[in-house]
């Protein structure tokens, strides 16, 4: 098992680890704030450093509780190495202000449109998630939504994320008319879900890396939209500065 040090702090950029594995799948720390893809979240990336060599890491990825970083080479690397990390800061910063704004988005959708978020995908440049039931997606209702949600945005709501036990948490998205249909999807084996408010507009689970204040997001550009099956659509964003 790798310890997420980025379950508890988005904002780690660097620390030290010790090497548990190697293998063709990658190297296996067993700590890591190298966030891997998961949950619609792309894989972070940056470099490990032993005695002033550095290896890039490509993407990381998850394998049951193992957090397995790709590197470009593997030479000269041994099982109980120290290493220090250091993350693609501009990377994952981007990672988190779209992953937040896509839940302000779901939200938003949820309330004014009684949609449903059934995917995602998150990356820097430009993100996108899938909604239904929604057959088309018209150039008036993007304006709506690209101007509602960018209100919310503006309104610099603080994020905040809450360690709960596994039935409390359900209890407490359900009672409070949020999306629980992921939560089910939790394997039986993870007792403790981490619950991500944003200020008092949403909840939701999510073991994704998140910004502290919606104004660190800037605003969100609403771009093409399309269909993905039966009343399906899936909407891409981007994000400018404020
Ligand atoms: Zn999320």
């Amino acid at each position: 098992m790798t310890k997420p040090l980025y379950m508890r702090d988005n904002y780690l950029r660097e620390f030290d680890a010790k090497i548990v594995s190697i293998s063709d799948k990658g190297v296996v720390l067993d700590r890591s704030a190298f966030y891997p893809e998961s949950g619609g979240q792309s894989g972070d990336k940056g470099k490990l450093v032993v005695d002033s060599k550095e290896y890039l890491i490509k993407t990381t990825k998850k394998t049951g509780g193992r957090i397995e970083h790709r590197l470009s080479s593997l030479e000269g690397l041994e099982a109980g190495m120290t290493v220090h990390g250091i993350l693609d800061w501009d990377w994952r910063y981007e990672c988190m202000r779209f992953h937040t704004c896509q839940h302000v988005l779901s939200r938003y959708l949820q309330l004014n449109y009684e949609l449903v978020t059934v995917g995602n995908m998150i990356k820097p440049g430009e993100s996108r998630a899938d909604y239904t039931p929604l057959d088309a997606f018209p150039e008036k209702m993007k304006k709506e939504v690209e101007t509602g949600v960018n209100e919310l945005l503006s309104q610099n709501m603080d994020v905040e994320t809450k360690f709960m036990p596994r039935e409390q948490a359900i209890s407490y998205l359900r009672e409070r008319g949020y999306q629980t249909r992921y939560l089910e999807m939790v394997p039986d084996h993870v007792k403790e879900f981490r619950v991500l408010l944003i200020g008092d507009y949403d909840a939701a689970s999510c073991a994704g890396t998140h910004v502290h204040n919606t104004s660190e997001i800037g605003l969100i550009r609403i771009k093409k939209s399309k269909n993905v099956g039966a009343q399906k659509q899936r909407i891409y964003f981007s994000l400018r500065k404020s």
